[in-house]
This record gives structure tokens, sequence and C-alpha cells, in this order.
């Protein structure tokens, strides 16, 4: 495709993530492709394609059934031309100026995302110090850190997650800057945050990327009630439940399978949702309807901040309210848990939960062994397959 492009006497390149990956040996995920040529003028050359976005206008193609390339025209200085539209706290809303490759590259993020792979000459063109950023393997944001994260405060994630990911360190100015202006992540819109955050936690190294949105401050706007938890005396076994559960999510990404946001969620919330469901409701006879207020409110709250999609937030409170049901084990009972179809999700949980000490190993045991009895009781496996698909794309 990038060939079509050049036949047609534009130039094409490929940019971003992938070249940055195939020079670390790293499995690009997909290739993102910078040309001269404007959206339109992209979306006559193929016929497969649409004009997406407002902020960024892009082409996509589609190749095959599931593959889509991005297409973007090269960018321009985004100061005062009419095309690009700022806030009154200097965040970029709309940036369609066009320019050249060089103008391009220096409104992109990371000097290590700046890399393009030009098929014209098989050409790296680096016209911003990407090569050595990839081999001091630095985060380094181009330009001013304090101008870039008020154009767009997601750079402080995205910083997180390719440190996280590719092993890098962020490189002093660009991480002093993230405790600075940490809070503008608050002016973000949810929905945008929602896409981040599964990013974030998808990445197969959700653990790190953890541990790096405490150390930079930024949890606080990621899942705050979680933060506050934290200041607030948290107990060891909750403490290891989270890293725990995060562990198991990158162990699935790793082995291809699915991890869905309303399992990363219940999981993030659980010490909020655990504490305030039990200071009303010591009894867990009766735990079940606690957990259900309780896990309303704290979603409500949680959602204000990142919209998370309606069938996700229901799972992750079922999975919390099916908990108390797994100590039940009498009669009936194990037979109707496991007919849920939050089932699965919610075993896992209490698993991880048996793992750090928060219910009897014994009850992991026997549920591990009543599933290995009851096989009929397993979801209907014709069915698993459409609905990964339809998940990981939710996720997307
Ligand atoms: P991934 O491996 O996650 O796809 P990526 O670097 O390709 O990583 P994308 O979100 O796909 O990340 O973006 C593609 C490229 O677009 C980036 O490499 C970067 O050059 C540029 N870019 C993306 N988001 C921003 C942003 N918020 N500000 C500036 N440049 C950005
Ligand atoms: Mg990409």
């Amino acid at each position: 495709m990038l060939y079509r492009l050049s036949k047609a006497g534009f130039r094409a390149c490929l940019v971003g993530g992938g070249v940055r990956d195939l020079l670390l040996g790293i499995q690009p995920k997909d290739f993102d492709v910078a040309t001269d040529a404007t959206p339109e003028e992209v979306r006559k050359l193929f016929k497969n394609s649409r004009i997406i976005g407002r902020r960024f206008r892009l082409v996509h193609i589609r190749f095959g059934r599931d593959d889509i390339i991005e297409v973007a025209t090269f960018r321009g200085q985004a100061d005062d031309s009419p095309r690009t539209e700022l806030d009154d706290a200097g965040r970029i809303l709309r940036d369609n100026t066009f320019g050249d490759i060089e103008e391009d590259a220096i409104r992109r993020d990371f000097t290590a995302n700046a890399l393009y792979y030009d098929i014209r000459d098989y050409a790296v063109l680096d016209y911003v110090g990407g090569m050595d950023a990839i081999e001091q393997r630095e985060l380094r944001l181009i330009g001013d850190p304090e101008t870039r994260y008020q154009e767009d405060p997601v750079r402080m994630l995205r910083a997180v997650r390719f440190a996280a990911k590719l092993d890098f360190t962020i490189e002093t100015r660009s991480a002093d800057a993230i405790y600075e202006y940490g809070h503008l992540l608050a002016v973000i819109p949810p929905a945008r945050m929602f896409d981040e955050i599964i990013k974030l936690f998808h990445s197969g190294t959700a653990l790190r990327v953890y541990e790096l949105l405490r150390h930079y401050k930024l949890l606080k706007y990621v899942v705050p009630e979680l933060d506050e938890w934290l200041q607030d005396e948290p107990t060891e076994a909750m403490l290891d439940f989270v890293d725990q559960a995060l562990v198991n999510t990158d162990q699935r990404v790793d082995t291809g399978q699915p991890v869905s946001p309303g399992f990363i969620f219940a999981a993030l919330l659980w010490p909020v949702v655990h504490a305030q469901a039990n200071a009303r409701q010591p009894d867990r006879q009766k735990m079940i309807p606690a957990l259900l207020e309780v896990g309303e409110t704290v979603m409500r709250r949680q959602v204000r901040h990142v919209s998370i999609p309606r069938r996700f937030s229901q799972m992750a409170r079922e999975i919390w309210a099916a908990q108390p049901r797994f100590h039940r084990t009498q009669g009936k009972q194990p037979q109707r848990l496991a007919a849920f179809p939050v089932f699965r999700a919610a075993y896992d949980f209490m698993c991880i939960q048996a793992m750090v000490g928060l219910v009897p190993h014994q009850l992991a045991s026997w549920w591990e062994e009543y599933q290995r009895e009851h096989p009929a009781t397993e979801p209907e496996a014709p069915r698993k397959r459409p609905r990964r698909r339809r998940r990981r794309r939710d996720a997307g």
C-alpha cells in the first residue's frame, strides 16, 4: 500500500511505534503511515478507506476483515494557524494544519516515536535524535516538556505506557514535568481516558504501569479512590491482591487470552468496595446487597473520570457480588453460581483472593475440584470464540 501512494507520486513513510519496535527487535503491533497526500487524495487511491477523526483527520484503510492501516498527512507547525484550535489551558483541540515531514516529526510526542522509514530508499529518517534515544532506551519529549504536556496531557500517560512496555526510562526533564502537570489529566474527556487506560492495562506490563502511575502521582487521575485507599493504611493482603491481579492480567496478555476491562476495574476498585461493604455489613451471610450497593456507588464515582462502558462496569459489579457465593458450597448453590455468565471471571478473581490470603486456600481447591467433576458447568465452548473477538474489539 505504501507503493500505491508512492506510484501516484506521493511520499509515503512508516512512522511511529512500528518503526520504533522494529528497531528494538519487538514485533510491532501495527503500522502507521505518514504521507504528503491529503486525506482526500488518500481516500481516492483506496476505495476500502474512510476519513475519520475531528481532532486529527486520518484515513483508515481496511485490509481483509480486521486489519486497518492508519494514514496521516504530514502535519505542520501548530502555532497561530487558523486550522489549529487551542483551549485556554493551551490544549490542542484540533490540528489539521498540513506541513512537511520535518515539521511532522517535531509535533510527535517522544523522539523514539518520530522515526520514519522511507520506502523510496529504505532509509530511516531521524529529525529529532530518535535513534540515540532508542540506543539509550530513553523517552524524551520533543521540545519543551511543559508545553508538550499542556498541549496534550495524555502524553503523560503515554510516557508511563512506553516506559513500562519498552522498559525505557523517562528522561529527567520529561519526568519532572509530570509531577507539575499531572493535574491537567483532570480535564481530559472521560471517554479518551478510558481508551488510554485500557491501553495501559492491556500492555502486558500492567503491574509496572501501576507502579509507575503511583510513582509519578498519576494514579489519582486514573482510579482516584484506589489512590485514596493507598494513602490510608492499606492492608498487606489487599495490596498483594491488586499486584497479583495485574500479574494475572499480564500473564493472560502474554499467552493471548482475553482480558476484560470489567475484570481490570473490578480488581483495581476491590480494595475500596471490599472495605466499604465490610464496614456497612460485617455479616458475610448478608453481604451481597451491601456489595451491590457499594459497588454501584463506587462505580458511579469512577465513571466521572473514566467512562467505562456499561457492560464492563456491570461485569465488575457482578464479579464483586459473586464473591460471597463462593463460600456457599452446600446443596444447589454451587451449581447456580457456576451457571452465572460472569462465573469464570469471578472464579479467577476468587483464586487471586485465595493466593493472597483474603479467602481460605481450601475454597479455591474446592472450586477447582468442583469444576473438574462438573465440566458441563463451564460456559458452552462453541460460543467462546465470537464472544472473545467482540470483547477484544470493545477494548481496542
Ligand atoms: P503503539 O505500539 O502503542 O501503537 P505508537 O507509538 O504507535 O505505539 P500510537 O498511539 O499508535 O502509538 O501513535 C502513533 C504515533 O503517533 C506515535 O508514535 C507518535 O509519533 C504519534 N502520536 C500519537 N499520539 C500522540 C500525541 N498524543 N501527541 C503527539 N504525538 C502522538
Ligand atoms: Mg501504533
